[in-house]
């Protein structure tokens, strides 16, 4: 069978091809020379199947969606706090290019508008880095990111280095209020230079999805950054992705997303995929007209909003198993599934004292599912149960005997055995 996920997506940018409203991005004079029409459409899963439609070949700037991709190498190179004691993560509400900061802290309001990218871009390797040597490292990120090398296109960056006039600006800003502490005019053109990096909508979809797997590219396997970078890097992006619309795009569509003035909008669904499309005519908010309606179409056709509510996943089946009392846990073991577990093991108490957990068929065990496994599993030990763990992939532990908590009364350790 041929998979029908292509036909789909080609049928959402064909849809979309009628519509020639919204302009061309002017300010950078090569950006409005391209071809108005043109539209590309890409998704990859996170285990790295990757459909690409439309002019989905063709290169373009990356312009502002590498801004979540340098904000979270600068949170991998300095850590969350003290990326967060430089630039915030409130929405603006205002323009990507507008010139203000936060009163009182003078940090920028976050890194997705122009202030916040100047301040982090030049956060890369710390301030004595030379302009070179910073940018071969934001360079080295984004292609980790895409899992392939990435280039600059010199043209569009002799372009707008030449026009940044507002750049600089925001870039003397920041200087006078020690935001930054290198010179303005180093720091703009790195800047620019990291806009005018030349990707395809299979690159952006990929970088997408390396976000919602957690920070690990699908296809490479390797982990670009944390999870913990990630999921701060999704959130920002959820609230202050989409400037002064973001609001209007959270509640409509429901995808963390970045776009940039180039034409591109990537869309990341935690755990789920990477999502980017391209066409350049642009809305007022300087978003694409075609990205925003393909998106639209996606959340809507696909169920893809980030709060829509999933089926509630069980967690367990328990039963007799000869002498033993079984009890069998299924999925992903989080709060809420162990939350059920929990409530089962009090309201529903196991009918033998011997109790077998079987984690056959869990695939994940969050930490603080493990944490309170443990602690229900020393409180049946405590009970007078006899509890064995039945563990083939070693989710909770390793085959032996385990402990899982400390018996208060007799104080020694509570133990019991896993078994794959
Ligand atoms: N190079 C652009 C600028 O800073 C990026 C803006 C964008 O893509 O929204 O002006």
């Amino acid at each position: 069978m041929r998979s029908p996920i292509p036909d789909y997506l080609a049928d959402v940018v064909d849809r979309c091809r009628s519509d020639h409203s919204g302009r061309l991005a002017d300010y950078i004079p090569p950006l409005a020379e391209v071809e108005p029409d043109v539209t590309a459409l890409a998704l990859s899963t996170v285990d790295g199947t990757v459909y690409a439609v439309g002019d989905a070949d063709l290169e373009f700037t990356i312009q502002s969606i590498s801004k979540p991709f340098v904000y979270a190498l600068a949170l991998a190179e300095h850590g969350i706090d003290a990326v967060l004691g430089r630039v915030g993560v409130e929405p603006s509400g205002e323009a990507f290019n507008e010139l203000s900061l936060e009163s009182g802290s003078a940090r920028p309001y976050n890194p997705m508008i122009n202030a916040g990218a100047l301040t982090i871009h030049a956060l890369i390797g710390g301030p004595e880095l030379d302009e070179e040597t910073r940018f071969a490292r934001v360079l080295a990120a984004l292609g980790r990111f895409a899992g392939r090398d990435l280039e600059v296109d010199e043209a569009i960056y002799e372009a707008e280095v030449t026009t940044a006039h507002r750049n600089h600006a925001i870039a003397y800003m920041l200087r006078n209020h020690d935001i930054i502490t290198d010179d303005p005019r180093s720091v703009v053109r790195g800047y620019v230079r990291q806009c005018a990096v030349r990707v395809t909508v299979r690159d952006l979809a990929l970088m997408a999805a390396t976000l919602a797997h957690g920070g690990v590219h699908p296809v490479t396997g390797e982990q670009v950054v944390s999870r913990a970078v990630a999921r701060h890097v999704l959130s920002v992006m959820a609230t202050c992705g989409m400037y002064d619309a973001a609001g209007d795009w959270l509640s409509s569509i429901g995808i963390p997303a970045k776009s940039g003035v180039s034409g591109g909008i990537i869309g990341a669904l935690p755990g789920q995929t990477g999502v980017a499309s391209f066409s350049p005519r642009l809305d007022d908010h300087g978003h694409s007209v075609r990205g925003v309606t393909m998106f639209r179409q996606l959340s809507r056709d696909m169920g893809m909003h980030l709060m829509e509510v999933p089926a509630p996943a069980r967690s367990m089946v328990a039963g007799s198993d000869g002498d033993a009392w079984r009890y069998e846990l299924q999925g992903s073991i989080n709060f809420v599934g162990m939350e059920r577990v929990l409530r089962t093991f009090d309201e529903d108490p196991p009918v033998h004292d011997r109790i077998v957990i079987d984690l056959t068929r869990v695939h994940e065990i969050r930490k603080v599912g493990r944490r309170m496994l443990h602690e229900a599993i020393r409180r049946l030990v405590l009970d007078g149960r006899e509890v064995e763990v039945h563990d083939p992939d070693g989710l909770l532990a390793e085959p032996g005997t385990i402990e899982v908590g400390r018996d208060p009364d007799r104080r020694e350790p509570v133990r019991i055995e896993v078994t794959d």
